[in-house]
This record gives C-alpha cells, structure tokens and sequence, in this order.
C-alpha cells in the first residue's frame, strides 16, 4: 500500500512526502479510506502508531473540498486531546500536512493567558484543538460556537479518563450537532470508555492496531556504556568485526546522520545517511546500494526508516537511544524478521540512561550489557 492509493489530493500527498513518509502506517492505511468516505471510526491505537495524520489527513481533505466563501470562518472540526502536549502535537500536524491548503486552526490549553487564544478564536478558524478545560471556559464565556461542526475528533479517550476528565469531556460532548462525523481514539478500551463511543458512534468502522511493546524473541539485543565523545570510535571497532556485512545505524538527528556516515566514510566504510532533508532520489539511491550490498552502512534517523524493510538485515546499531520507547522497538524491529536471527546493539552514554530505563521498562526485559569493550564509560581507550 503506498499514499497514492489512499485517494487523497496532491496537495497532502506532498505534503506527507516532504515529511519524509513512504509508506501509510497501518492505521493510516485501515482508517483514511473510511473517514474520507466520511464514516465514523472506532481506532484502538496508542501514540506512535500514526494515528494522528490517520486523521489529519482525510479532515483536511474533506474541510478543504467546501471551504467557506469568506467572511467568518465557523469552527468544522474539533479536536479535544487531553494534554497540551499533545494538543500541541496536534496542531502542528495540522500545520504540516495542510501547509498547501487554504485552512486555518488553533491550539487551545489551559495554564497560560487565554488573550491569544480568544484572538484566534475571533479571526475564524476551520479546526480547533483544544484541551477540554480550557475549551469549556471559552465556551461558557462565549467565544466559541459549535454549531457548525462538522467533524469532532476525540483523542487519547482512556488517557481522558486517567486524568479525571471524563465529565468535561461529556459536557463538551452535549454541545455538539447531532448530525457530525466522529473519530473516536484510544489505546485501551476499558468498560467506561466503551459505553461513551457506544453513545458517540454511529455505525462505525472498528479500526485496531497492535501496540509495539514487545520484541522479537529472534533479536539478541546488547548495549554499549560508552561516553558520548567515544560512540565513534566504538562504532569503527564493532565494524572491524568481518562478521557485520551490513549495519542499519540509528541516530536521533538528521544532522547526527550526517555526521556518523562521514566519519564512517572517512575511515573506509562505505556508509550513507537517510533523512527527512535529502531528496527522494538520493534516499531511493542509498537504499538500493544498501540492499545490493555496495554501502556496508546506512544511517538513518527514525522518521526516515520508517516502513523500510531490508531482506537479511541482520545488525542494527542503536548509535543514539531514542527518548520514545516504541521507536526502540521499532528500531530493532528491521532485523530478526521472518524468524532469522539478528543482533540489535545499543550506545548508551551517561545521559542516555534514563531512555534506556524507560525502554526497558518499555519491552518488560533488562537488555544485557556487554562489559568487555575498550571504550567502556570510565576507561580510557
Ligand atoms: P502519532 O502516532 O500520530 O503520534 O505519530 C507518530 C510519529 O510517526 C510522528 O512523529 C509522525 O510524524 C510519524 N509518522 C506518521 N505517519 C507516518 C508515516 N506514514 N511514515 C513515517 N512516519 C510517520
């Protein structure tokens, strides 16, 4: 499945190029042809997943085919997530995916003035992202109207539960037209959460996808104490190993990318990076002498591997941990597939601690650590 079969419009298919996304995620690829169609869905699916632009996209898509004429724009969308960060995350995909479409949005939380938010909220805009607290203070103060909704989005249902905010969320519910298409989001389904998207629901699309949190049992996974100023030359000793035909190494930034394949270049592995900046021909390139074996090395950064999939892969090098535990395990994920073996190795520096922690915390297992290396934390080389 590739985004130009999900019938969506140039206009966001470039824009999800630009971010660098090949691939639809499951989600994506389960959910945008029904929520285009303009039905109501049910997605069981935790952050990571992609749930996200699973319906970012076919909003905008839909918002975008009758844009009002002018004068005050009415609110069509409503997004209510239960954190500000995550209304913040949210709003930024808006942003991204709809930067060629003529539509607006804003972000509304509580903790901070609401001067700036009631500003946005008079100029007119087509989606709103809002925490539910902040969004029924407005409301009640009369700042926003929902009258003209045509799409509500509830995001991250059980974590608005957690958080004791199920009965904002029902009053906010009472505001809106009967008459509305409703995308419904949560990672679990306890009993509560079921009765609401049983009352919110019409006839909708049950759309699930597995959380990421466990590992491969065929990936032997080991990590690397190392000081940060060493990773490189840790990362030259381990390639000594005539035994590591091929590497997919991970780092957190495209500029770190850059870097780890130039060094590897400069000390005679041959090694390309992938990221969201380089353009898909060189991306395409990379990968295709990556796969026929004449690049040893292919450093990549989490976005741009996403929906890789290389045959025989069987060394993933963690060079950076990353802070969110699933892309760990979707990291190590690309090797060890279809039952053969592979190896995941993880550089752990002081401050990396703490991810690693998390990640084991993450996958319910202790990664081993293996002690007998010359760049170990604490020893000279
Ligand atoms: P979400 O589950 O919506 O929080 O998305 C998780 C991350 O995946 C975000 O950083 C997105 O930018 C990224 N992402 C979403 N869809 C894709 C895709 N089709 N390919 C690659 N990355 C994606």
């Amino acid at each position: 499945m590739t985004f130009d079969e999900l019938q969506l419009h140039d206009t966001l298919l470039r824009a999800v190029k630009a971010e660098g996304y090949t691939t639809p995620t499951p989600i994506q690829a389960k959910a945008i042809p029904h929520a285009l169609l303009g039905k109501d869905i049910l997605g069981v699916a935790q952050t990571g997943t992609g749930k996200t632009a699973a319906f970012a996209l076919p909003i905008l898509q839909r918002l975008s085919a009758k844009a009002p004429a002018g004068g005050h724009r009415p609110i069509r969308c409503l997004v209510l997530t239960p954190t500000r960060e995550l209304a913040g995350q949210v709003g930024e995909s808006f942003m991204t995916y709809g930067k060629n479409l003529p539509l607006k949005h804003a972000v509304i939380f509580g903790g901070v003035g609401q001067a700036a938010q009631v500003q946005s909220l008079q100029r007119g805009l087509d989606v709103l992202v809002a925490t539910p607290g902040r969004l029924l203070d407005l409301m009640d103060q009369g700042y926003v109207s929902l009258r003209s909704l045509e799409v509500f989005v509830l995001d991250e249902a059980d974590r608005m539960l957690d958080m004791g905010f199920i009965h904002d969320v029902r009053k906010v519910i009472k505001a809106l037209p009967a008459k509305r298409q409703t995308l419904f989001f949560s990672a679990t389904m306890p009993p509560e959460i079921v009765d609401l998207s049983r009352n919110l629901l019409t006839d909708p699309v049950r759309v699930e996808v597995t959380p990421v949190s466990s590992t491969a049992e065929t990936v032997a996974q080991q990590v690397y104490f190392v000081e940060r100023e060493q990773k490189r030359g840790l990362l030259t000793h381990l390639l000594k190993d005539g035994k590591i035909s091929r590497a997919l190494v991970f780092t957190r930034t495209k500029h770190g990318a850059n870097r780890v394949a130039k060094q590897l270049e400069g000390s005679g592995v041959t090694a390309a990076a992938i990221h969201g900046n380089k353009s898909q021909n060189a991306r395409e390139r990379a990968l295709d002498e990556f796969r026929s074996g004449t690049l040893r090395v292919l450093v990549a950064t989490d976005i741009a591997a996403r929906g890789i999939d290389i045959d025989g892969l069987s060394f993933v090098i963690n060079y950076d941990l990353p802070n969110v535990p699933e892309q760990y395990v979707h990291r190590i994920g690309r090797t060890g597939r279809a039952g053969a073996t592979g190896t995941a190795v993880s550089f752990c520096d002081g401050e990396e601690r703490a991810y690693l922690r998390d990640i084991e915390r993450t996958i319910r297992r202790s990664v081993p650590v293996v002690e007998d290396h010359p760049y170990r934390s604490g020893m000279a080389p």
